[in-house]
């Protein structure tokens, strides 16, 4: 038995066995053939067509009725591409006139292929070049009788241990057949580990070199509510922890009675408790969990999926749906968020020496104002269906606000001269998650309709942290008096400008953050939909009044350490019942 203490990413516990896994880099042999070999070389060629298509056929047939949007077509197209006969005549003849083995002629052609969609400038074809990587990929995986691994084909419930899951390998994964998540790298507020709360798996990640020590098949407890990882547990471990999952599955069934209850401070403040999502199958979590709205929908993710670029029907389509599913509650998209650790093949993978410091977020699709608009529409023409709120990340400062409200009359205008319907009063807020952003709040707030502060990247941005670095995680700190102020300011400048203002960042679900937020006028919260009832439960039993005193107390105070070790010592006192 060995035990791997980590960070508690997304709570609760998972023992199963263990699934490794990597992505293998193939390398395409080179060699001669002879001229009578060139019929023999064709026949692999035809097989492995053959086999891959078959392969393609398999996942449809896996992931039926778990099937997102478009990936049906996407799997359609692969399958007609490998079995077009102008392929099957360009490999003919570059075997004939190259004499070349097939898997080096096969990358000679698709890449010849490529080419010549790349003239065409056309972006819609241009992204295409990827699926031909992609369907290229599988007839070289059958030539070289590679197979290489992916979380969309798994067919057992496993835990995956992996040395890093990039949000693309995330969001592909059977979800139904994950137990749990163990990582070498990634921190609490990493995209991995934000995607594994919102679909409610227990995950440990920075677990530093997990994946080295652990084998496939390997038994291996999570538990994501301490942060540990147990491999090959002995029978005492192991039915003590099958008690814990028992009492820990107990106490979430308990919290959701609060569902029907508002969160309403004991001395009757109303707050808004909102959730986070990132893709829109998670709306039945949002109600489930008695959200009272969506206060941040990550909508890069619907580009994350793999191979996926949605146009602006598709985008329509599934902003409208999580609008209409939840009947009029607000629903608070962010516009695109690539950049970082959230790329996309084709459009955002240039190399940065600095990418969290980099092309991100709001700089990007003001520097693509074509994908930028497109969102915007989409929006726009879904806002119709429901109570939308529109909302720009990483604001520097008012230039780009200004910058992003030009664009934005634009999209309205191209609907109006078209006479399609949209709602023309649509709050526009944007996000303080940049230091520079939270300490002109005063000017920004006289532009927009509502503030959300994004904590996991002010934090980041504030104390200098890479937020996925598992090493320098421990300086990653919400409680340290400089983010402390730029939050308490952000709140005093919205409200000097009657705007409200939330928190969407992971703090809006830490249960000791809950009375500092409180104290501080904090409107709305969004967090993990999982993490709603217990965030009520502490906001039912907190007067706003001794949160204030709260406040006024530690805002003197010079350090996180001090901070927290305050706040905890007020809660075991004040509440009646453990919170964290
Ligand atoms: C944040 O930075 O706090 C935030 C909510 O945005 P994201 O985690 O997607 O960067
Ligand atoms: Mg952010």
């Amino acid at each position: 038995m060995k035990v791997f203490h980590g960070i508690m990413a997304s709570p609760g516990i998972a023992a199963g066995k263990a699934y490794v896994f990597k992505q293998i880099k193939i390398s395409i042999p080179e060699y001669n053939i002879a001229s009578q070999d060139i019929e023999a070389e064709m026949s692999r060629f035809l097989e492995a067509v053959e086999k891959a298509t078959f392969e393609v056929e398999n996942i449809k047939l896996n992931i039926k009725g778990n099937m997102k949007n478009g990936q049906q077509e996407l799997l359609d197209s692969h399958i007609l591409m490998m079995n077009d006969p102008e392929l099957k005549e360009k490999i003919n003849s570059g075997l004939k006139n190259q004499k070349k083995n097939v898997e080096w002629i096969l990358i000679q052609v698709i890449e010849d292929m490529i080419a010549q969609l790349k003239l065409s400038q056309d972006e819609y074809l241009n992204e295409r070049s990827l699926d031909f990587r992609d369907m290229s990929n599988r007839i070289l995986n059958q030539l070289l009788y590679f197979k290489q691994p992916s979380l969309s084909e798994l067919d057992e419930p496993v835990i995956i241990v992996s040395h890093n899951l990039m949000p693309s390998d995330a969001i592909g994964m059977r979800k139904d057949m994950v137990k749990g998540i163990a990582t070498d790298a990634g921190g609490k507020t990493s995209h991995t580990a934000i995607l594994a709360r919102s679909l409610e798996i227990p995950a440990v990640l920075g677990l530093m070199d997990i994946s080295r020590y652990v084998k496939d098949g390997d038994d291996i407890i999570i538990d994501g509510n301490s942060g540990t990882v147990i491999v090959d547990p002995d029978k005492k471990t192991e039915s003590g922890y099958r008690t814990t999952k028992k009492k820990w599955e107990k106490h979430e069934k308990d919290l959701l009675q609060l569902n029907r209850l508002a969160a309403e401070t004991r001395d009757g403040k109303l707050i808004n408790l909102e959730a986070n999502i990132e893709i829109p199958e998670e709306v039945d979590s949002v109600i489930m969990h008695g959200a009272d709205g969506v206060g941040l929908f990550r909508s890069e993710f619907l580009y994350i999926q793999p191979n996926k670029f949605p146009n602006e029907e598709e985008q329509y389509i599934a902003y409208k749906s999580v609008l209409q599913r939840l009947k009029g509650k607000t629903v608070t998209i962010r516009t695109l968020d690539l950049g970082g650790d959230k790329r996309v093949p084709g459009l955002n993978t240039i190399e940065e020496n600095n990418p969290i410091l980099g092309w991100r977020a709001i700089r990007f699709c003001l520097s693509r104002p074509d994908i930028f608009k497109t969102q915007l529409r989409a929006l726009l023409r879904a806002s119709i269906y429901g109570n939308l709120k529109v909302m720009f990340p990483m604001i520097s400062g008012i230039e780009e606000v200004e910058h992003s409200f030009e664009i934005y009359e634009e999209a309205k205008a191209e609907l109006k001269a078209k006479g399609i319907e949209y709602n023309e009063n649509i709050p526009v807020g944007i996000m303080i998650e940049i230091p520079s952003a939270a300490v002109t709040t005063d000017i920004l707030a006289k532009k927009v309709d509502f503030f959300s502060i994004g904590t996991n990247d002010l934090i980041q941005y504030t104390v200098a942290v890479d937020r996925g670095n598992e090493r320098i995680a421990y300086l990653y700190e919400p409680f340290h008096p400089g983010v402390l102020r730029l939050i308490q300011l952000t709140i005093v400048n919205g409200h000097k400008q009657g705007i409200p203002v939330g928190m969407c960042g992971e703090m809006a679900s830490d249960p000791l953050a809950t009375v500092i937020l409180i104290g501080m006028g904090l409107d709305e919260f969004s967090m993990s939909a999982i993490s709603i009832p217990g965030i009520k439960r502490i906001i039912r039993s907190i007067n706003v009044l001794d949160a204030e005193e709260v406040v006024g107390n530690i805002m003197e105070m010079r350090s996180y350490s001090e901070i927290s070790e305050y706040v905890k010592k007020w809660m075991r006192n004040y509440f009646d019942f453990e919170t964290y």
